[in-house]
């Protein structure tokens, strides 16, 4: 039987699905990921997601994040995040656990989502937490390198950088509904990002079975039930075409 037949059979008997999204998902978007040929790293220094970064050089940092911010303002959702909605409607979806800050999940109509990474959306100040749309930041970078609050602080995008902890909750939630789940599936990650990363261990361990979609190899591929190298717009497709949606 092909791969993709057998991932949409595996989905039409499960009823507790647990989804894992990286920036694989949103690639067919136009949102580049990290580690590909094409990827973020291969344009921007690889620390601009490390906190320093932002603290050494918020000016520099506020360059290449508006960029960005823009691609993901852009930017619509795919037959990925389309595939995962229509199983949220189908009441198959636990959690969709997403590693990626672009709210596709949402903008295709998910709800049970945990941002473990936090929103690009989303602005804060770091010096007196009051919250920032993008509107206003983008209003305010019009006219000066970084945005500030009314309280003289540094605004920043609610993501978490790399030296940050995760967000708690998302993480607890994630871990439990993981454990709950009757079908774990990986959507474009390559699994290197911790804690995130020790997620699909929990399948493993309560062996409930693993699907990984990603192009390239995951440290988990040996482990897992399937491995289908995508894109992921395609095999989704072609999933919802085998299953009527
Ligand atoms: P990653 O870049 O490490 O891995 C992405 C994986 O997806 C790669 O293995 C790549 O080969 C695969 N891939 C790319 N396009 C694909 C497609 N169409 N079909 C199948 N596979 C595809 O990303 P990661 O594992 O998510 O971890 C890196 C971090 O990057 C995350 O923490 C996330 O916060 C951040 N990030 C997010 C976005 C976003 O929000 N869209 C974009 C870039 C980076």
């Amino acid at each position: 039987m092909e791969m993709v037949e057998r991932l949409a059979n595996l989905i039409e008997k499960k009823s507790r699905i647990f989804v894992l999204t990286g920036a694989g998902i949103s690639t067919e978007s136009g949102i580049p990921d990290f580690r590909s040929p094409q990827g973020l790293y291969s344009k921007y220094p690889q620390d601009m997601f490390d906190i320093q970064f932002l603290k050494n050089n918020p000016g520099g940092f506020y360059k290449i994040f508006t960029e960005l911010l823009n691609v993901i303002l852009s930017a619509e959702p795919n037959y990925g995040h389309i595939l995962l909605s229509k199983l949220e409607g189908l009441n198959k979806i636990l959690l969709i656990a997403t590693q990626n800050i672009d709210g596709l999940h949402q903008m295709a109509g998910s709800q049970k989502i945990a941002e473990l990474h936090g929103n690009a959306k989303r602005f804060f100040c770091e010096k007196c937490n009051n919250e920032y749309n993008y509107t206003t930041v983008l209003e305010l970078l019009k006219t000066i390198e970084v945005p500030l609050c009314s309280c003289g602080g540094i605004i920043r995008p609610d993501v978490v950088f790399f030296g940050e902890p995760l967000k708690e909750e998302s993480l607890r939630v994630s871990f439990e509904m993981a454990m709950a789940s009757d079908l774990f599936i990986v959507m474009g990650s390559s699994l290197v990002v911790y804690p995130a990363a020790s997620l699909p261990l929990v399948a493993l361990e309560e062996k409930i079975p693993l699907v990984i979609i990603n192009k390239g190899e995951t440290q988990y591929d040996p482990y897992c039930t399937l491995k289908l190298e995508g894109p992921i717009g395609t095999v989704s497709f072609e999933v919802m075409k085998i299953m009527g949606l």
